[in-house]
C-alpha cells in the first residue's frame, strides 16, 4: 500500500499545475482520454513504441485513461516477451497510484477525445479524432482522420520517431485539457533525421535505416534529472550499448514524477537517489551504468574522470556552476539538452575550437541566480493572466532529440551545418525546428585562444576525437 494519501499525492505531484483550475478553465482534473490501438500493427515494435511512450507521459497528467488494446506479447527490448496489458497497466500504477485506468473493448465515451495510434486508416471510430504514428526517425501526429502510412513505412525499433509522436500528441490534447481551445483540423509529420516537417504525409521525409544496437560509448550523463532519466529510460527502449556514469547528488521528489518519464510514485516515497533510479533500469538493459552520488566537481576531485575518461559529456544539470565545472577541465564533445519558459526545448552541440563552449552559451545565466526549473513553463490562460505550470511532455521532448543526434554521432553522420536545436511545443501542427550554427563568441575568455595543447591526450583518445578532427 501506498501510504501517501491521494490529495497529498496530486497535490504534491501536480504542484505546479495546479493554478490552472480556476473557474475559466475546463476542469482538468476529470479530463479523461481514450486510446484506441490498431489490432492490425500492434505486433509492430514502431507501434508497441509509440504506444508505451505515448501512456508513459499521458499517465503523468491526465488521471482517466481507457485503452482500447488486444493484448499480444512485446518485441521491445527492455519488456520483450511480457504481456502488453500487463506492462501497460503496472506502469501507469507505478506511475500515477490513484489514477483511474482501465482497458475496453471499445472506446464507450462520446464526450471524451479519442486518441488513435497504428498505421492503418481505422474503421468506425467517429470523427474527428487525435492520431499519432511513429517509426524509426519519423513521427506524426494530428487532429481529424488518419491517412494510412502502412506502405510508407516499414517497422524499426528506433525510438525518436514513436516518442516525439507522443510528445506532440501529448501536448496538443494538455492544451484541449486545460483550456477552452478546440483544435482544427490538422496533421504533421516530422523527421528526427533531418528536421524537416511535411503537413500531409511521411512520405518524403528522410528514413534512413537505424541498426538500434549502436554502441554509444563512455558517456558521462550529467545531471539525472527530467531530462536525462527520460533519456536514460528512450535508451533502454531500444538495444543501445553504453557505459554510461550517472552523476547527479538529487534524490526523487513527488513533483519529478510528472516530467519524467522514469520516475515513479514509489522512487518519491522512498526518496531514491535520481541516480540509483537511472542506473538500476539501465542494468536490465544491454547499458552499462555507474552512478555518483554527488556533483560533477567532486565526481573530477575523486580522480573518476581520469578512471573513466569519456568520449561524450551530456551536460543536462546547471546546479553548482556545472557549466564552468565541465568547460574549465578542457572537455572533449559535449551536448547540452535544456527546455526553456516557452513550451521549448533546446539542445547545443560543442565542439572545442570549431564551436561555442558551454560558457558561451550560459554565461550570460552565471551572473544572476538563474535557476530554470526543468520541464516548467509558463502558461497562458488569457492573454492577462500566466501560471507556471508542469509541462509533462517538454523535458522527454528534450530527450529525443538529444538522442537523435546520438544516434547519428555513433552512425558517423555529424551535421556541420548545425549546432544548435531548437523546437517549441506550442502552435499545434505548425512548429518547425530551428537549426543554427554558432560560433565561439569573440569575448568569451572560457573558449577564446584555447588550442589543441590546452587538451589533454585523454581526451584526444576520445571514441569522437578523430571523426570530429578528421
Ligand atoms: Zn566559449
Amino acid at each position: 500500500m501506498n501510504s501517501i494519501n491521494r490529495k497529498d499525492w496530486y497535490q504534491l505531484r501536480d504542484d505546479r499545475i495546479k493554478n490552472l483550475s480556476d473557474e475559466s478553465s475546463k476542469d482538468f482534473q476529470d479530463f479523461d482520454i481514450h486510446v484506441v490501438i490498431d489490432k492490425s500493427s500492434i505486433d509492430q515494435i514502431s507501434t508497441q513504441l509509440t504506444t508505451l511512450c505515448f501512456i508513459n507521459v499521458a499517465s503523468r497528467w491526465c488521471r482517466n485513461i481507457t485503452i482500447c488494446v488486444p493484448d499480444i506479447k512485446l518485441r521491445v527490448p527492455l519488456y520483450r516477451g511480457q504481456d502488453l496489458r500487463e506492462v501497460i497497466s503496472t506502469s501507469m500504477r507505478e506511475i500515477d497510484p490513484y489514477g483511474q485506468f482501465r482497458f475496453s473493448e471499445s472506446p464507450n465515451n462520446a464526450n471524451s477525445p479519442i486518441v488513435y495510434i497504428g498505421k492503418k486508416r481505422p474503421e468506425g471510430l467517429s470523427e474527428p479524432y487525435f492520431w499519432l504514428a511513429g517509426n524509426n526517425w519519423i513521427g506524426g501526429y494530428g487532429y481529424g482522420s488518419f491517412t494510412s502510412i502502412e506502405t510508407i513505412v516499414s517497422d524499426s525499433a528506433n525510438i525518436c520517431g514513436p516518442s516525439l509522436a507522443a510528445n506532440l500528441c501529448n501536448a496538443a490534447l494538455f492544451k484541449y485539457a486545460y483550456s477552452h481551445y478546440s483544435p482544427d483540423i490538422f496533421s504533421a509529420w516530422y523527421s528526427l533525421f533531418n528536421y524537416e516537417i511535411n503537413i500531409n504525409t511521411p512520405e518524403d521525409l528522410m528514413n534512413p535505416p537505424c541498426p538500434t544496437d549502436v554502441d554509444l560509448g563512455n558517456i558521462h550523463l550529467v545531471g539525472c534529472g527530467a531530462v536525462g532519466s527520460s533519456l536514460v529510460y528512450l535508451l533502454t527502449l531500444m538495444n543501445t550499448v553504453s557505459n554510461i556514469n550517472l552523476i547527479d547528488f538529487d534524490e526523487i521528489d513527488y513533483s519529478n514524477c510528472s516530467n519524467s518519464m522514469l520516475f515513479a510514485s514509489n522512487d518519491a516515497l522512498e526518496k531514491i537517489k535520481k541516480v540509483t533510479a537511472c542506473s538500476n533500469l539501465l542494468s536490465s538493459s544491454s547499458n552499462n551504468a555507474l552512478p555518483f552520488d554527488g556533483d560533477y566537481h567532486e565526481f573530477i576531485e575523486q580522480g573518476l574522470y581520469e578512471e573513466y575518461p569519456p568520449d561524450l559529456i551530456l551536460c543536462l544539470a546547471n546546479e553548482r556552476n556545472i557549466w564552468s565545472t565541465i568547460q574549465a577541465n578542457y572537455p572533449p564533445l559535449v551536448f547540452h539538452a535544456t527546455t526553456n519558459s516557452s513550451w521549448g526545448i533546446n539542445y547545443g552541440r560543442h565542439i572545442p575550437f570549431k564551436e561555442w563552449c558551454l560558457l558561451c552559451r550560459f554565461r550570460g545565466l552565471l551572473e544572476t541566480d538563474f535557476t530554470p526549473e526543468c520541464g516548467t513553463s509558463f502558461i497562458a490562460k488569457n492573454s492577462k493572466v500566466e501560471t507556471l505550470a508542469t509541462l509533462p511532455f517538454l523535458s522527454p521532448t528534450s530527450s529525443v532529440v538529444l538522442l537523435a543526434e546520438l544516434l547519428k554521432l555513433s552512425l558517423g553522420k555529424m551535421e556541420m551545418d548545425y549546432n544548435y536545436i531548437g523546437f517549441s511545443l506550442k502552435p499545434t501542427g505548425s512548429a518547425q525546428f530551428q537549426l543554427l550554427p554558432e560560433k565561439p563568441k569573440a569575448d568569451c575568455p572560457y573558449c577564446r585562444d584555447k588550442e589543441y595543447s590546452n587538451y589533454s591526450e585523454l581526451n584526444k583518445g576520445s571514441k569522437y576525437w578523430a571523426f570530429i578532427f578528421d
